[in-house]
């Protein structure tokens, strides 16, 4: 491997080490490098002329970025022994540099993860730049695992307890202007000035001689009372396991590690650190995150088409028709990019509603400091609005959101396609709707697309691209590209009723309604699913959505899946009540306000006694099999059905959209964990309830041939 890291010096002398990594575009610690960094500190550490050492990065604006994802995976099948080793040689390795016989500065210039922050915390001192794209962190806990090379012991004892808990709980970055003011760096400059500063503070260390006691401050236990220390950690593990609800969690691991290490002198604390370590580096959890760390990335470069050469047509004005809840969000969203954007609805009431809603949503970021008014200056200079069509004119892309009603959709392109360049695209956000039907009836269907926005847009990460049969491959790329210039993760699937999460989800919706009328009890079957680690239960999700919609969507898949879909009338009956769910006040719950009211509501007996089709005890197994069955035999079906192109776009479409949870590393990676084969055993129980718990000759004979959706993490 060629060399990573240059030494040269500047007057002093002090020696200006470089990591700099050859054709990468990010510095990152893998064993390679490492091993070539102690080879380097070794040499250092032989030297008495020098004042001090500074390292920086060769690549502006890019500092340290962490592990390197390639050895990442590795993690997941290491031997206990192997643990240990990679451990102790990452604590000797950083242990030699906090040791180097002179005063080390880490200059810190663009993004420093992980690894990158852990050998900085094992320098004297640190020093940011002001480049908004600098951020210090330690995000190992979104992996499922504790920042092990010394950072759970190193960062207390330099900021103190509660900023230390603070960043490694939550995995969260900070920025060069906040670890200013921790503590965590001595000063953030403009990048241009921070080599001058380094050596500049590399001398002023070594005049002082503070940097000799600082080091024998940071060797020594934590300086708290111990009262102090347990007031902290109760109150950090508190906040950490409500915000787990009972998903294992690998900051309650660094809590550990801080509150066994932190009491004792540094090399003590590091051992703590390393043998509480290997209870996570392997986990089942860490190797699931690990997973969906895997899949973002590659979902990040995924352009949904087969040809990787094509390119998107540039969008440098969009329009969106409708300015109810979705079209509001989904202008706002191109607004805020920086996309001009023009929003029609049919009077300038509604308009005035769909602007009022826009403004909110940034004004409800800029209450929590996420926005400033100049974002909504921004925002509001970027937003157009008509009643009139003409202003679609200049558009590359038109977004439909208005009412869920064929007729009225198609009738709207009729009008927009009069208006519209004819190279420009027209996308619906229709939720139900088939994308390959509509574009019979638009003029040009190979520019017509589905752009499937979720609700509230602002917080919605997902949006699914829907090809109809005759959707080019440059209208997929090209809306493929907007969604994530609009900071969204795009999935690609084909057309079907239920798209890809609505036809995932709506089987486990509607298990949860027909377990119910056999006799579990809703906050049985809620309880159990959040107790898997879905965000809410099944019963209380259709109160949220509507019973209107779930209905209504209910419909679709019952005409769609017909083999498969075990209709109950009850839905329908709760709709002609009024029982639409939260909006209305009840549906399968009542409600006083926004609040769910505890006890049963009397008034919904009669509708379940009505439908009933058995009275029985329901054990909680049962609840949670037939729920994630339900979901995981049409998600296999999906992907027979090639309506997504592979298992990571099920995964990751029911982590963004409905919140799968993430710590169970997607739905068909849950499959491979448990296996096939007993997956098969499980549903047997179930296969007489329906074709919906009867397994594809595929998935038997996956199941036969111990074949996985993914093959297994290794080296
Ligand atoms: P909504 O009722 O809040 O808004 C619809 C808007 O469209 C209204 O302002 C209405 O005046 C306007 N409209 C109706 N006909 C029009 C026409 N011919 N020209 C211009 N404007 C017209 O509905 P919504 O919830 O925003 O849903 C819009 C679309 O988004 C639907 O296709 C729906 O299925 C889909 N969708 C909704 C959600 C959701 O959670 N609400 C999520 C995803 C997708």
């Amino acid at each position: 491997m060629p060399s990573v890291f240059q030494l040269s010096e500047r007057p002093g002398p002090i020696a200006v080490l470089t990591f700099d990594t050859p054709d990468k575009k990010v510095n990152t610690l893998g064993r390679a490098v490492l091993e070539e960094l102690g080879q380097v500190v070794a040499q250092l550490a032989e030297r008495t002329d020098l004042h001090g050492l500074v390292l920086r990065s060769g690549k502006p604006g890019q500092f340290i970025a962490g592990a390197d994802l390639n050895e990442l995976g590795a993690l997941v099948s290491l031997t206990t022994e192997q643990k240990r080793k990679a451990l102790t040689e990452g604590h000797q390795l950083f242990d030699s540099v906090s040791n180097l016989p002179f005063p080390t500065v880490s200059l810190i210039d663009g993004p420093c993860m992980g690894g990158g922050t852990e050998l900085s915390l094992a320098m004297d001192e640190r020093i940011a730049s002001t480049n908004p794209k600098t951020r210090i962190g330690l995000p190992e806990i979104t992996i499922g695992l504790i920042p092990a090379w010394g950072g759970t012991q190193r960062l207390p004892r330099l900021v103190g307890l509660n900023y230390a808990i603070e960043m490694i709980c939550s995995g969260e970055p900070v920025t060069p202007q906040k670890a200013a003011a921790i503590g965590l760096v001595f000063d953030a400059v403009p990048a241009e000035k921070l080599l001058d500063e380094g050596c500049r503070l590399v001398e002023y260390l070594r005049e002082s001689g503070d940097w000799k006691k600082s080091r024998e401050k940071r060797r020594a236990p934590i300086d708290n009372s111990l009262d102090q220390l347990l007031f902290s950690f109760a109150c950090a593990e508190g906040l950490v396991k409500s915000k787990a609800k009972g998903q294992p969690t690998s900051a309650l691991v660094a809590l550990q590690s801080m509150q066994g290490g932190l009491t004792l002198p540094l090399d003590d604390g590091l051992a703590f650190e390393r043998e509480t370590a290997e209870e996570v580096i392997g986990s089942e959890t860490s190797a699931n995150l690990i997973g969906i760390f895997f899949m973002n990335t590659a979902l990040a470069r995924d352009r949904g088409v087969a040809n990787d050469s094509l390119q998107p047509r540039p969008i440098q004005r969009a329009g969106v028709l409708g300015s109810g809840l979705m079209g509001a969000g989904i202008a706002t969203t191109h607004a805020r990019s920086g996309i001009p954007c023009a929003m029609v609805d049919v009077s300038e009431e509604r308009l005035a509603d769909g602007l009022a809603r826009a403004s909110k949503v940034i004004e409800s970021r800029i209450e929590i400091g996420r926005a400033t008014p100049a974002d909504m200056v921004q925002m509001l200079s970027h937003l157009n609005t008509s009643i009139s069509h003409a202003v679609f004119a200049d558009a590359d892309i038109v977004v439909e959101a208005i009412t869920e009603n064929e007729a009225l959709k198609t009738e709207a392109y009729g009008k927009i396609t009069g208006v519209i360049r004819p190279d420009a695209i027209l996308a619906s956000n229709t939720s139900t709707i088939s994308i390959s039907r509509m574009s019979k009836s638009v003029k040009n269907p190979e520019r017509f697309v589905g752009m499937h926005f979720f609700f509230p847009v602002d917080r919605m990460q997902l949006v699914e691209v829907i090809r109809g049969d005759q959707t080019s491959d440059e209208t997929v790329v090209t809306v493929v590209e907007l969604a994530r210039k609009l900071r969204k993760t795009p999935i690609v699937c084909n057309d079907c009723p239920g798209f890809l999460v609505n036809r995932i989800l709506l089987p486990y919706m509607n298990e949860s309604v027909l377990l119910l009328l056999e006799g579990a009890a809703m906050d049985q079957i809620d309880k159990v699913a959040t107790r898997f680690g879905f965000p809410m239960g099944p019963i209380a999700l259709h109160d949220l959505v509507g019973l209107d919609t779930a209905f209504y969507a209910g419909q679709v898949m019952i005409a769609g899946y017909r083999d498969r879909t075990v209709a109950t009338p009850l839905l329908g009956q709760l709709v002609q009540a009024g029982r639409l769910g939260k909006k209305s006040g009840s549906g399968f719950r009542k409600f006083v306000g926004k609040k769910q009211t505890p006890a049963d509501d009397p008034e919904f007996l009669p509708f379940l006694e009505r439908n009933r089709t058995a009275s029985r005890q329901i054990s909680d197994e049962e609840v949670e099999q037939r729920l994630v069955l339900a979901m995981l035999f049409e998600a296999v079906r999906v992907l027979e059905e090639k309506i997504v192109r592979e298992p990571m776009h099920v995964d990751m479409g029911l982590i963004l959209g409905i919140g799968f949870p993430p710590m169970k590393g997607g739905l068909l990676r849950w499959c491979d964990n448990i296996g096939a084969q007993k997956i098969l055993e499980r549903a047997a129980k179930y296969a007489a309830l329906g074709k919906r718990f009867q397994p594809t000759d595929q998935f038997v004979s996956m199941a036969k041939n111990n074949a996985r959706f993914y093959p297994k993490m290794t080296m």
